[in-house]
């Protein structure tokens, strides 16, 4: 089956707005074992866009578009559509209904333009749109699936795995599926993963090793492709277990997890409770474990000592420790961490400091020298790393070494 995918907007011929749709449509599909063939950008023009539709029909089984669904005069996919396919625009009263309903939920007025984005091509069929007011909508033309969604990445996401998905498995099909587990790894080279699981698709054959690197981390994926259920699954955890054979501590998330919320999980498992002090990395490191909802049953307190003054005042670091090495130290990482869990009263402390840079270092501390303390009943451990990359990388690599403690 040839798949395109077709991104429509202004915006994204002018940089305004990185097109992640596409990115996220291609990967889901890459999921089920269907790769993409073409990507195909347009401004928001009825030409352009029907002209861009015209091609990629006469090439490709099925055609995903988003964008320009809007209520707005420069949302113009549904008109390209028409023109494309040479239906005409007729008011869908289904997605009339929809759109009703939906502002009856908001408990707000319908403004007369929303009614514009009912006009769609005769005879499309509707794609419900549970999270705002463009529905997406489907049709054929000489054969060819295409497939419209609105260009709000939330909205489309929903819609793409409520119903396309399903949609083009159906235009497969066949009944194999395809089934992807991603495990996170971190601490290891792409190079260094790879050699290390060079033979685990030969050892189990329909299983296939795929790599992607997400810095600071690698992503495994794991695909099978077949039609009983059962003998995919054990497949996929026989293999996901041979990961884990060869490489570890350092699959740091499995499948359907990252390293923040699997952080979260052991927490909330445990029952112990976190305290964090942070200095160069400013707070990165409270903002992971809070995005995580619930992180409040543990997450007792974080302090974002950047000072000297500040870790010697709050955490009570000696001045005199301080002075003495500097605030990017062993010591010093171990005092804030102390600091921190007496502060807080909590069961676990982590502490980082360090030099983000691109400025503050020296021949014995580099920029990149970081100090990361964890502390707890029986008492505390530093280690000191040298990382390498600007302020952001540094300051990254950093947060998730941290969490990778956790
Ligand atoms: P609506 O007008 O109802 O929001 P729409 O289908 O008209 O839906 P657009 O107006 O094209 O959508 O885009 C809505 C928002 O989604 C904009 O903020 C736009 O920048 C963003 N967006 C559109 N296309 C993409 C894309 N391919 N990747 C990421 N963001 C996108
Ligand atoms: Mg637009």
């Amino acid at each position: 089956m040839k798949t395109a995918l077709l991104s429509i907007g202004d915006e994204l011929l002018f940089g305004e707005v990185v097109d992640t749709n596409s990115a996220r449509i291609a990967a889901r599909l890459a999921d089920e074992g269907i790769a993409t063939a073409r990507k195909l950008t347009v401004g928001d023009d009825e030409g352009e866009i029907a002209a861009a539709l015209e091609e990629l029909a006469r090439g490709h089984d099925v055609v995903i578009a988003t964008g320009g669904l809007g209520p707005t005069d420069d949302d113009v996919t549904a008109r390209a559509v028409a023109r494309a396919t040479g239906r005409r625009l007729v008011l869908n009263e289904e997605a009339m209904g929809h759109l009703r309903e939906f502002f009856v939920r908001l408990g707000r007025e319908m403004h007369p333009a929303n009614g514009r984005q009912c006009l769609l091509p005769a005879k499309a069929e509707l794609i419900p749109n549970p999270t705002g007011t463009a529905c997406g909508f489907h049709l054929l033309l000489d054969g060819c699936l295409l497939i419209f969604l609105p260009g709000v990445p939330t909205e489309m996401a929903v819609m793409l795995e409520e119903t396309v998905v399903p949609l083009v498995l159906g235009r497969r099909g066949d009944s194999r599926r395809t089934r992807t587990w991603t495990l996170t790894v971190f601490g290891l080279s792409e190079a260094e993963i790879g050699a290390r699981l060079a033979d685990v698709d030969r050892s189990r054959p329909g299983l296939t090793v795929a790599y992607c690197v997400e810095f600071p981390m690698v992503q495994v994926k794991l695909r099978v492709t077949g039609e009983d259920e059962e003998a995919l699954t054990a497949l996929l955890e026989d293999g996901a277990a041979l990961v884990r054979e060869r490489l570890g501590g350092h699959v740091v998330a499995g499948d359907g997890e990252t390293i923040d919320t699997t952080v979260a999980r052991l927490f909330r498992e445990t029952g112990m409770t976190l305290a964090l002090a942070e200095s160069c990395t400013g707070g990165l490191i409270a903002g992971r474990i809070t995005a995580i909802p619930g992180s409040s049953a543990y997450f007792l307190l974080g302090a974002v000592t950047y000072a000297n003054d500040a870790k010697a005042r709050l955490l009570g670091v000696p001045q005199g420790l301080l002075a003495e090495t500097g605030a990017v130290s062993a010591e010093v990482a171990k005092a804030m961490a102390r600091g921190a869990r007496q502060l807080a009263g909590s069961d676990l402390a982590l502490a980082v400091t360090g030099i983000a840079g691109p400025e503050g270092g020296s021949p014995d501390k580099p920029v990149g020298t970081v100090f990361i303390a964890l502390a707890n009943r029986a008492g505390c451990s530093a280690k000191g790393y040298h990382f390498r990359g600007d302020r952001d990388r540094i300051r990254t690599i950093t947060a998730v070494t941290a969490m990778d403690w956790l």
